[in-house]
């Protein structure tokens, strides 16, 4: 096949590419995890309260448990006395009632003994000859954690969608749930192609580069759950990226990097057709990122496999993955509705663009007097690593939009810093 048959004149747009990208994600089913385990995993069953939460009522000082009627108009003039009758810690249970004109002393989180209705911090009493003065008139639910105030039986803890974070971590554990049905991960290798690539720890001899993103996409992986399988690099040679797609074919989402363009070594999408693989698209309406390919890899009986062919240059790269790849892995993870993650933000800079594409721009967000702004790295390109390092967010460029002044409100797409 010739490059100029190879060479689709039509570009896809950013948004259609989306649809395309997404019409293919699939969950892979569930399984079970262990709730220790269940970080980063999506919950594939809506979360039930088996109990309620407090599961009885309890104190929430330590101090002393009485019927609130008895304290009606105590202060510390003239306080109110109680009969002290026991004492209850947090882990025990009181069963004898507290009476009128009675008070038990009552830790934090010690359930609430029958008759009483209220609790009285201990900086509010005082202990004298075997009675209790108290200080304050002590209204009814006062300092009373009541049972199912933090949810109640039978509610829904937790949709089914729901990526696991630290923050639900001890509402399941305090229901009880030690374990989950998750939806399956998929697995998902990695593959760089290039004869100019190295590994990061061999010497750089003329012509070679190290292999950076291998390195930027399995991070970029694990921050979704995801390990993946990291095949290393191979170079431009038609049937060693052969046998290699070959093993990357056994994992159900491939990305290849490299060899994705129009030039005379890329020969990742005549391998990939040679394999049988349907194209989806070639070439997205964007920059950088232009070169993306996506397509679907039947394997005979199994399930097909998706492959996404990244361009080589580190920046289209991660712009690809998180303007396509990430969004679908979301959905193949089982999250529900996941955010575009967009945010809005003041430029700092007028902005200006030749062509009718979708532009991301490496750039700096931040917070300056109760706004968002948000300016380009002072360098741009697809190549440029330090302007990578140096950004925390995309600025994204809608293709019609060929003008923006200082000043203007534009969309960003935040990298994520937690990992
Ligand atoms: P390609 O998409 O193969 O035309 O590569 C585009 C550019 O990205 C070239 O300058 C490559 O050297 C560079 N490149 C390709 N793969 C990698 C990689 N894994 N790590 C860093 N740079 C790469
Ligand atoms: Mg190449």
């Amino acid at each position: 096949m010739t490059q100029a048959h190879l060479a689709a004149p039509r570009l896809t747009g950013v948004e259609e590419a989306k649809r395309i990208v997404l019409e293919q994600a699939t969950t892979l089913g569930t399984e079970r995890v262990r709730l220790e385990k269940s970080m980063g995993r999506v919950l594939a069953q809506d979360t039930i309260a088996a109990t309620a939460l407090p599961p009885f009522d309890n104190s929430a000082m330590d101090g002393y448990a009485v019927r609130s009627a008895d304290t009606a108009g105590a202060s510390r003039e003239a306080p109110i006395r109680l009969r002290l009758v026991g004492e209850i810690a947090a882990g025990r249970v009181l069963q004898r009632e507290v009476g009128r004109g009675e008070a038990v002393k009552i830790m934090t989180g010690a359930p609430l003994p029958p008759g009483a209705d209220s609790v009285v911090m201990l900086e509010e009493a005082r202990l004298r000859e075997g009675m209790v003065e108290i200080f304050a008139d002590a209204p009814p639910g006062g300092h009373v954690r009541r049972a199912g105030e933090d949810i109640r039986g039978g509610e829904i803890a937790l949709k089914a969608g729901t990526r696991i974070r630290f923050q639900h971590l001890g509402l399941l554990a305090g229901l009880g749930y030690a374990t989950l049905a998750v939806y399956r991960r998929p697995t998902v290798a990695l593959l760089a192609t290039g004869s100019e690539l190295v590994n990061i720890d061999e010497p750089l001899m003329p012509g070679k580069i190290r292999n950076s993103n291998s390195l930027v996409l399995a991070a970029l992986l694990r921050r979704l759950g995801i390990e993946p399988v990291d095949l290393g690099t191979v170079i431009d040679e038609r049937n060693l990226i052969r046998r290699q797609m070959e093993q990357a074919a056994t994992c159900d989402v491939i990305l290849i990097s490299g060899g994705v363009s129009v030039g005379a070594h890329d020969l990742v999408k005549t391998v990939l057709r040679e394999m049988g693989m349907e194209t989806l698209f070639w070439r997205v309406n964007m920059k950088p990122g232009k070169p993306l390919l996506f397509g679907r890899l039947s394997v005979g009986g199994s399930r097909d496999r998706i492959v996404f062919g990244l361009p080589g240059n580190p920046i289209s790269c991660v712009a690809c993955f998180v303007v396509f790849i990430a969004p679908y892995l979301k959905r193949v993870t089982g999250e529900s509705e996941p955010a575009n993650g967009l945010v809005r933000a003041r430029l700092t800079q007028s902005l200006r663009k030749k062509e009718a594409k979708t532009v991301l721009l490496t750039a700096q967000l931040r917070e300056d007097a109760g706004t968002l702004v948000v300016a380009p790295t002072p360098q741009q390109g697809s190549g440029m690593l330090t302007s990578l390092a140096q950004a925390n967010a995309f600025i994204v460029v809608p293709e019609d939009t060929m003008q923006l002044e200082a000043g203007s409100v534009v969309e960003v797409l935040p990298l994520g810093g937690d990992s």
